[in-house]
């Protein structure tokens, strides 16, 4: 998550609210992308520490749990750097030219001057971030597909460049040891407390071709390719009926207070065939029929489509059950967050935990990568 601003009701159900039901699932990494802000901020980065501090407060009030899953920044972490450097060597300008947001944002942003070698390679920078960590997904929703399909490119390129060593020699891949031995302990059907180690190669094989650390050709790839995990991105507009997003400044805060979130939505637009009171309209293309769709439940529901097809209800009404909606779902967050206000080395301390456990991760790979390429 970039760190432009507090987190919107946008990033809320598009992204954290799914990350704190994953972390149960997944060992997961969340990171703030202060080096992303950057690509769009470069100008004017006088609210990026704040804004950090901001999002790591959303982040923890919303339920990301430092006990469970990884938590940092990126700039805390030097090896998303290098890495990018080297991926720079081998990736195509045409590869990164070709991503749909490189165009579409350039048009939008116009006040922003990107045409620069950091915005052309925001995506790469993405692709350091995923593979340094080697995940076996990366949750996205649908609009963010083609970034991690870049990232598994960018993937396939290194190892097809760089090949990793042959697994079965124990010298090098140390780190992988454990993991192949426990599976070859499970197929071999040893009880749970076995710490047997005499497997013969054909089972070492075996085992590491199950922890998908091999190639079908006996080496193990450096950077295995990701695979997406889609998570439900509700259609969530903002106050002009466009996507909710701070570029648009048309978002409401997941931070926003009670009286904020009802004068904003008194203001927000409605179906456009309402034009009187005693017109019907339709919540399907209403905007506030949208943040129905994602807030209220299914009684408030059947009442604003009755109400607004029948031409029954006012617009005013119906917005202030969205309010109530979205003032019921955010206020554990909000009550959350004014706890940790109160106690701001929380964040500091779960940062510097994050960086600690990131780096480690960090370094094994970039050592791995080094050494294939043959600068260690
Ligand atoms: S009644 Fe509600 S759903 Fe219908 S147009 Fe007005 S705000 Fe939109």
């Amino acid at each position: 998550m970039r760190p432009t601003g507090r987190l919107h009701l946008g990033n809320y159900m598009g992204a954290l609210h799914n990350w704190v039901r994953l972390q149960h699932d997944y060992d997961c990494f969340f990171f703030i992308a202060d080096l992303h802000a950057l690509t769009t901020d470069y100008a004017d980065p006088s609210r990026v520490q704040q804004n950090i501090f901001e999002i790591a407060l959303d982040f923890l009030a919303a339920g990301l749990d430092p006990g469970r899953s990884v938590i940092f920044k990126q700039s805390d972490v030097k090896e998303h750097d290098r890495l990018l450097t080297l991926f720079g060597m081998f990736t195509p300008l045409g590869w990164l030219e070709r991503v749909p947001t490189y165009k579409d944002q350039q048009a939008e942003l116009t006040e922003k001057d990107l045409n620069t070698y950091g915005f052309l390679g925001y995506p790469l920078l993405q692709a350091a971030d995923i593979l340094l960590y080697k995940p076996d997904f990366v949750p996205v929703g649908a609009d963010q597909v083609a970034h991690v399909e870049l990232t598994r490119e960018v993937a396939r390129r290194f190892n097809s460049l760089y090949p990793g060593d042959f697994i079965l020699s124990p010298e090098a891949a140390p780190w992988e040891l454990p993991a192949i031995l426990e599976k070859a302990r499970k197929l071999a059907g040893e009880p749970p407390n076995s710490t047997r180690t005499d497997f013969s190669p054909g089972q070492l094989f075996a085992a590491a071709e199950q922890t998908r650390k091999l190639s079908p050709f006996g080496r193990r790839d450096i950077l295995p390719e990701p695979n997406v995990l889609l998570t439900p991105s509700p259609k969530l507009p903002g106050l002009d009926g466009r996507k909710m997003s701070k570029s648009y400044n048309n978002t409401i805060a997941l931070s926003e207070s009670e009286d904020s979130i009802r004068a904003k939505l008194k203001v927000m637009v409605t179906d456009p065939a309402r034009v009187r009171r005693d017109d019907p309209g339709n919540p399907d293309l209403c905007p506030v029929g949208d943040l129905h769709k994602v807030f209220s439940d299914a009684d408030t529901i059947a009442k604003v489509y009755d109400g607004c097809t029948r031409a029954s209800i006012g617009c005013i009404e119906c917005k202030s059950w969205a309010a109530d909606a979205i003032i019921r779902t955010i206020a554990p967050i909000q009550e959350h967050r004014r706890d940790l206000e109160r106690r701001p080395s929380v964040v500091k301390d779960v940062l510097a935990n994050g960086k600690e456990r990131a780096t480690k991760r960090a370094a094994e790979t970039l050592a791995e990568v080094e050494h294939a390429i043959g600068l260690s």
